[in-house]
Parts: C-alpha cells; sequence; structure tokens
C-alpha cells in the first residue's frame, strides 16, 4: 500500500489534463488484475477450478482481462448474463441467486449455461417445466445451506443461519429426489457459499474441511446412474482494506491439496471468489475540493463521494488515503488529522476518518486503493444527480480504456 503504479499514474495526469472540473475517477490496473489471478490459479490444487463472482466489477475490459485465465464465470442475474455472452472469450458459467426470473431462466437455457444453482424446492420444479420447454437437459448444483459448527459461522452469513440462500439440510434429500425424478435436470454438485469476508486462513481451512466431510453423505442421497461430481464452496475470501494485508491463498490452497488427497471419494471442488480477484487492482481517485475545521474536527470535501465509492460505509471502515500532493511543497505543513468526505448533503458521507496527512491543500489529490471490488457497482450514483465518474482501465500493452 502507499505506491502507485506508473499506469494508474499517468492515467490520472491524463484525466486530468482533460477534465475542467474537479477529478474524480475510477482507475482499473488490469496489469495487476492479471498478475494477482495468474498467481492465484498457479497455486490451485490440480483439478480445482475457479470461477469469479463478477458481480463483484463486471465491467467489460475486466471480464475481458480475466477470462483466459480463470476456469469460468458465476452470475447473479439475466444482466450479468448479457455481460458475459458479449465477453469476446466465452467461458462457462454458472447461475446462482435467489428470486431468478423465468425470463433469465430461459436467457440462460438459451446462452447455454453451464449449471444453475438451485436455490429452493420450488425453483426446482420451474427450471423443470424451463429446461423442457426449452427442449435442454440441464445440469444443476443444489445450493445447500449447511447447519454450520458455532465456531466456523461469521458476521456476515448466508449460511448456517436463516438466509434466502440456498435449501436446508432438512430439505436436502427432497431436493435431491426432485432433481433425480425429473426428465430435464440432472445433478452435477452441490454448492455452498457460506459467508464473505474472511480474513483468517485457519478458519477457511476449517471450513473447507468441513464440507469435504459432509461431501460424502450429500452425495449418497443421490441413487441415479450418474451421481453428483462437483463441489462449489462459494467465495468470501476476505480483504484486509485496513493493513492490506493479502489473505494467505496458496496456504489455503496448499492445504485442499491435502484433504482431497486423504480424501477418500473426492469431488471437483470450485471456488467462486469475487472480491479476493477483482478488490486490489481498483483505485478511486478523488480531488480536494475545500478544507476546513468543524466544531474541532478538520474535513477534507472532495470531488465524489459515497455515491460513488460506498464501500467504506458499507463495510463501516475507514479507507486507506494515499495523497497526491499537486505542486512541490517546500515545507509541507505539520500533519493533521482529517476526515475525508464527498459532496452529499448528509452527514454519512464519509470515505474515511482519523487520516494522518501533511501538508494538503485544496487541488491535491487523494487515491483510495483496493476500490476494484464492490465499488462504484454498489454505490448509488444518481443521488443528488451528480454525473457519474469516469472509469478508466490501464495496461502497458495497450492504450487505456475508458467507460
Ligand atoms: C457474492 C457471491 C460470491 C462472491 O463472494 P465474495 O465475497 O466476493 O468472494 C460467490 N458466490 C455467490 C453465490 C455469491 O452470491
Amino acid at each position: 500500500m502507499g505506491k502507485l503504479p506508473a499506469t494508474v499514474l499517468a492515467a490520472i495526469d491524463d484525466a486530468r489534463r482533460r477534465s475542467d472540473d474537479p477529478l474524480a475517477l475510477f482507475v482499473y490496473d488490469l496489469d495487476a488484475l492479471t498478475r494477482h489471478v495468474s498467481d492465484v490459479m498457479a497455486a490451485l490444487p490440480a483439478g480445482v477450478e475457479l470461477y469469479y463472482a463478477i458481480k463483484a466489477n463486471s465491467e467489460a475490459p475486466m471480464l475481458e482481462a480475466l477470462a483466459p485465465l480463470v476456469s469460468g464465470f458465476e452470475i447473479s442475474s439475466g444482466g450479468e448474463i448479457d455481460r458475459v455472452v458479449a465477453c469476446p472469450t466465452r467461458k462457462p458459467y454458472v447461475f446462482s441467486g435467489p428470486g431468478k426470473l423465468d425470463s433469465d431462466l430461459r436467457s440462460a437455457l438459451a446462452n447455454r449455461v453451464e449449471a444453475i444453482h438451485l436455490e429452493s424446492l420450488n425453483e426446482i420444479d420451474r427450471l423443470q417445466r424451463l429446461a423442457q420447454q426449452a427442449g435442454r437437459v440441464q445440469p444443476v448444483f443444489i445450493r445447500i445451506n449447511p447447519q454450520l459448527p458455532p465456531s466456523l459461522s461469521s458476521k456476515l452469513a448466508m449460511a448456517g443461519t436463516a438466509t434466502p440462500f440456498g435449501i436446508d439440510e432438512s430439505e436436502l434429500p427432497e431436493a435431491v429426489r426432485r432433481v433425480e425424478a425429473f426428465s430435464h435436470l440432472s445433478l452435477k454438485g452441490f454448492h455452498v457459499h457460506a459467508m464473505s469476508h474472511q480474513n483468517s486462513v485457519e478458519r477457511h481451512e476449517q471450513l473447507l474441511d468441513f464440507y469435504l466431510q459432509r461431501w460424502t453423505e450429500w452425495k449418497a442421497l443421490a441413487t441415479g446412474a450418474e451421481p453428483p461430481t462437483h463441489l462449489n464452496v462459494g467465495g468470501g475470501i476476505g480483504v484486509d482494506y485496513l493493513t492490506g494485508q493479502r489473505f494467505d491463498w496458496s496456504r489455503l490452497c496448499r492445504h485442499l491439496g491435502q484433504s482431497l488427497a486423504a480424501h477418500e471419494q473426492p469431488p471437483v471442488v470450485r471456488f467462486e471468489p469475487g472480491r479476493f480477484i477483482s478488490a486490489f487492482c481498483g483505485y478511486y481517485v478523488i480531488e480536494v475540493l475545500d478544507t476546513k475545521t468543524s466544531h474541532g474536527e478538520h474535513f477534507l470535501v472532495c470531488r465524489g463521494g459515497t455515491h460513488q465509492f460506498r464501500l467504506p460505509v458499507a463495510q463501516s471502515h475507514d479507507h486507506p488515503v494515499i495523497h497526491l500532493p499537486q505542486r512541490p511543497r517546500p515545507r509541507p505543513d505539520t500533519a493533521k488529522t482529517w476526515t475525508v468526505v464527498g459532496q452529499l448533503c448528509t452527514p454519512k458521507d464519509v470515505l474515511s476518518r482519523g487520516c494522518r496527512l501533511e501538508g494538503v491543500e485544496v487541488g491535491d489529490l487523494l487515491v483510495l486503493p483496493m476500490a476494484g471490488a464492490y465499488g462504484y457497482n454498489i454505490s448509488h450514483a444518481d443521488f443528488l444527480c451528480h454525473p457519474r465518474p469516469v472509469q478508466t482501465f490501464v495496461s502497458e500493452h495497450m492504450r487505456g480504456v475508458s467507460l
């Protein structure tokens, strides 16, 4: 953290020259993205797959850069199907999520989705009808909301507690029975996506071991000629926004490799992370519009705000801030502790508190790193009718693309 790649700095300079107004933009470093993902893929044990959950960031240049590297994509809406289909490199994709529309399912069937992840008993019946109409036998995963040991449950739990996701283990025998009885569905595997923000490698190792242990029992529920082969263990690998320290993915992969080697009937394991893939390549760049002190607290009022980068408020954290002075300061004044805010008329528009920065002036730029996942796309960009920020995708090998 703290050092910005030359391509990113060049893109910021370029944007600054072109813009009459003070700057607010996103820059994505596609070289950093492909380097990181190549490392992530290289660490996978033999036979383990990784699908990128595109809801973390589904902009076209991101998918284009990722498609040649990952095993496939995970999507959760008709709009996301369109994005995957528009990608020049076609990859297998899987469709999960609650409340799927018939029109989305029809689109998935027509666009040769690899597998559909079924989230309820009703959805099993509905997909059978639609697959029959489409004249296609559709491979499916059943998403399970398992009983988790208390030591493994988490803050942002999607399983092990009451949620709209997946099917309880008590209903699993019925779900398997239905899928196997239906003419146009075939059971390819089971899916569990239990949490988000996992920052502990050790706990994630335990979670994977727990799934692998349950796998034998889940698989035994199937009695058909072709037993399920795949276990999708979801995403949820965390990003430590405060220290920038990365999750030890190699260690997790080594552990998984050992666990699979020791298993009597190992499944084909599939990961589907989003945040851990795209977070690190993104930067949100904002310009200081005003500095002021209110009731003893120092504020940097910046272009943009939480309507463009909602992540820090969504996670209730103080995002790290890198200061880019815009003119030489022979003697920067003493450091102050700042609260960095945007342009919105609400006291909730805070990107970071307690930022210790030296010699900040109006016109300087602030860069918020780790903004590549759940940044712009989860934000309420139309609030107050401010213009949307430019998104720029840079790489040493190609000219930047701006959206
Ligand atoms: C959101 C989501 C993911 C990705 O989660 P991350 O925390 O970004 O890794 C994976 N699978 C499913 C089903 C999801 O809904």
